[in-house]
């Protein structure tokens, strides 16, 4: 079974993907963390999109879908796509390369969290990191959030009208305690 984890950033899509690979062992596909491991490791690639990411705009699609596809052309099937595709371009450059590979996708769940607390959960996060000595990320911060989330409401946010049209979404609350979203997000794939 391959997922999509959809949802703003800071809904919590990482830490149920994290659960997923824990309980289920799939195989989670995070385009943010693969392109913080290229800043850190100092590629060309990852100096290139640095400034972007920490502004919290988006970086190109071609990049992003290289990065998939490198992962994908190692084989291997139970993906979770943790934070892609964020742009319609995105999405069907994943149908094709899941196609290719004669898979498909199974179900996109949505983790549906209110604005303010989105920001507060960001913002916290940074300061958490801080206190506990812990690398904040550049984009955990007021403004580049505010950024973050125009990204995702003018750009994302129209696949879940576009999954939802192929009759592959579903949602759930990504308010509830950590638990209760995994025990939703598993009432979704189960079904
Ligand atoms: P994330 O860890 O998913 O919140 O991603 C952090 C940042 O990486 C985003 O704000 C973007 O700058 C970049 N990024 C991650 N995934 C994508 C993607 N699929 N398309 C474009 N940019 C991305």
């Amino acid at each position: 079974m391959n997922i999509i984890l959809i949802g703003p950033p800071g809904a919590g899509k990482g830490t149920q993907a994290g659960i997923l690979v824990e309980e289920r062992g799939m195989v989670q596909l995070s385009t943010g963390d693969m392109l913080r491991e290229a800043k850190t490791s100092g590629t060309e690639m990852g100096n290139k999109v640095a400034d972007v990411m920490a502004r919290g705009e988006l970086v190109t699609d071609e990049i992003v879908i290289g990065l998939i596809r490198e992962k994908l052309e190692a084989g291997g099937t139970g993906f979770i796509f943790d934070g892609f595709p964020r742009t319609l371009p995105q999405a069907d450059a994943l149908e094709q390369l899941l196609a290719d590979m004669g898979q498909k996708l199974d179900a996109v769940v949505e983790l549906k969290v209110e604005d303010e607390i989105l920001v507060e959960r960001v913002v916290n996060r940074a300061t958490e990191a801080q206190a506990a000595g812990k690398p904040v990320r550049a984009d955990d911060n007021a403004d580049a959030m505010k950024t973050r989330l125009l990204a995702y409401y003018k750009q994302t946010s129209p696949l879940i009208g576009y999954y939802y049209a192929k009759g592959l979404h579903d949602y759930v609350d990504g308010m509830a305690d950590i638990a209760d979203v995994k025990a939703e997000i598993a009432a979704a794939l189960d079904d």
